[in-house]
Order: structure tokens, then C-alpha cells, then sequence
């Protein structure tokens, strides 16, 4: 299927590694110009410089923390118009919520709802102007099957979901869509730290746990990030105009209801 965006361009906020990376691949690889974003430097080039070899497409990096005003900006300096716009950022940690304080809720509410709010508003408008545009949100299976000890990304994750929810009825009519991709589990350097949490409080090993984590998901293993991209690149496509507000859930089936 060709996706219809080659030449489009696209921010992949939080893109050196994990999702955000393939994503970034994905999107390259049908020919979309990607611009992007992580703290650390040395990955965030080597990852541009593997994206650009593979795919011949321009690459733009921007070494920021995507969850401040300066990080973004410069981001938005460095593609200010884009026709796609990945938001993601990592995730906040595991814990007890009783061990949380006010100022770890607001750096999770900052990280995973407002930052990706203040992506939106910079650039939905020229979205809206050019009469297209595709927003994806990567948030978290746990916005629709919530994780006890990732209690500060099911808290944060749900009041994007919320605000998207409204706004994305708002923006179709001009064929700028936003959507939400809802991982389960992937394999990423995410989710080995999730597990290792989890394996210290059970008193497992982290491969008895990593083990049994993949066996209890319904297809038996945690998803590949290509998986991941694939359909985040699909989301942008030209096919998906029709589709707004919607929560696509990548978790192996691991959610167990119908709707
Ligand atoms: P990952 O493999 O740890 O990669 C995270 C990427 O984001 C890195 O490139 C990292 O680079 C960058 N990053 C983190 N914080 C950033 C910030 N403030 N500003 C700019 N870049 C930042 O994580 P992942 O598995 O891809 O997860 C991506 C998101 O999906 C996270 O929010 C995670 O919680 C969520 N999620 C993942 C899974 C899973 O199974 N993998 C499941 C559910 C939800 P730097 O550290 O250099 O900045």
C-alpha cells in the first residue's frame, strides 16, 4: 500500500531510541522528511544518521528535553510547519502512589498531557490551514487497562486522552486528524526497567520475569518496535482521514474486552 505521504514533513518528538525511533523510521522509509528530538546526543545522531543511510531521506535532529518551553521551541524552530506530529516523551515511573509527591504528579502531568498539548497548539493551526494533518499520541495501554504501579502514567496519560477526545472532533473537518497509539508491551529499554520493578518487588529474577510477562500475553510475546512503526506510519497516511479520536490499542490482545 503506498501511505500517500512521501514528501510530507514530521516532528518524532522523543525519537532516539524505542518507539519514537521506529516511528521515525517508519515514516521515513515512505519518504516523509523527519525532524528528531532527544536529551541525549550521541544516540539522537546515531540514530539520524542510521534513519538517513537506510531511507535517503533528510533528517533533522534537535537535542532538547521536549517536556520544557526552551526544548520545544527549539524543536518547532527547527520544523516549524510539519504536516505530521508524533508526540511521545518516556514515561514516568513505577512506584506506590504513596510514595509520589505533588512535584513527581506534575512532572508526569507535565511530561505526558501538557507537553503534547503544547505541541498541538503550535502546530494544529497550519495543519488546519494546508488541509492536512495527522497527530499521533504515543500514550500507554494503561489509559484503557490501567497499571497499579504506573499509576502516574495512567493518572497523566488519561487527561491527554481527554483533551484529545474533544478537540479531534474539531479538526477532522479539515482533514487533521489525532489519534492516540496505545502500546502494551513492547520491547524497549522501557520495558526491560518496567520489569526489572516488577521482578525486585515480586523477588524474581528479571529473565524469570521478562519470561512470564511474554508468556501471559496472549500471543505469547512482547511486540517488535517495527510492528509499532508500521502503524503509527499508517495512522499519518492519506488513508486514514475518517479516523479521529480514536485509542489504537498494540498490546497482543492483552486487553480482554470487546469494545
Ligand atoms: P525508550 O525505549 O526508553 O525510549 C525513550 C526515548 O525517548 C529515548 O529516545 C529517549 O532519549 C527519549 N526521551 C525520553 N524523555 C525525553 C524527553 N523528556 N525529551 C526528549 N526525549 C526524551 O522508551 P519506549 O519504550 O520507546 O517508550 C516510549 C513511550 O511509550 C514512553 O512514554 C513509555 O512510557 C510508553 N510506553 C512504552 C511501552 C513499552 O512496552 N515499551 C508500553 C506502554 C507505554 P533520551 O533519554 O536521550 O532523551
Amino acid at each position: 500500500m503506498n501511505l500517500g505521504i512521501a514528501g510530507k514533513s514530521a516532528i518524532v518528538c522523543a525519537a532516539s531510541k524505542g518507539l519514537g525511533k521506529a516511528s521515525a523510521f517508519a515514516l521515513a522509509r515512505e519518504g516523509v522528511a523527519v525532524t528528531i528530538s532527544a536529551r541525549g546526543e550521541a544516540a539522537l545522531l546515531a540514530t539520524a544518521e542510521e534513519i538517513a543511510q537506510e531511507t535517503g531521506v533528510a533528517v533533522g535532529t534537535v537535542v532538547c528535553d521536549v517536556t520544557t518551553v526552551t526544548g520545544r521551541a527549539e524543536l518547532l524552530a527547527a520544523c516549524p510547519d510539519p504536516d505530521i506530529l508524533i508526540n511521545n516523551a518516556g514515561g514516568p515511573p513505577a512506584g506506590d502512589f504513596r510514595d509520589f509527591s505533588m512535584e513527581d504528579w506534575q512532572t508526569a502531568v507535565n511530561a505526558n498531557m501538557l507537553s503534547p498539548i503544547e505541541m498541538i497548539k503550535a502546530t494544529v493551526d497550519g495543519m488546519l490551514e494546508r488541509d492536512f494533518g495527522r497527530i499521533v499520541n504515543i500514550t500507554s495501554a494503561s489509559v484503557r487497562s490501567p497499571i497499579d504501579e504506573l499509576c502516574l502514567s495512567n493518572g497523566a496519560r488519561c487527561g491527554l486522552t481527554g483533551f484529545v477526545a474533544g478537540l479531534s472532533r474539531k479538526t477532522i473537518g479539515r482533514n487533521v486528524t489525532i489519534n492516540n497509539l496505545l502500546p502494551g508491551p513492547f520491547d524497549t529499554d522501557r520495558l526491560r526497567s518496567n520489569l526489572a520493578y516488577r521482578a525486585e518487588a515480586m523477588g524474581k529474577t528479571v529473565a524469570d520475569m521478562t519470561a512470564v510477562a511474554a508468556a501471559n500475553n496472549p500471543a505469547g510475546r512482547f511486540g517488535t518496535v517495527e510492528e509499532f512503526g508500521a502503524t503509527c506510519a499508517f495512522m499519518c497516511s492519506i488513508h486514514t482521514g475518517f479516523m479521529t479520536g480514536q485509542q489504537i490499542i498494540m498490546d497482543g490482545g492483552a486487553f480482554p474486552g470487546t469494545m
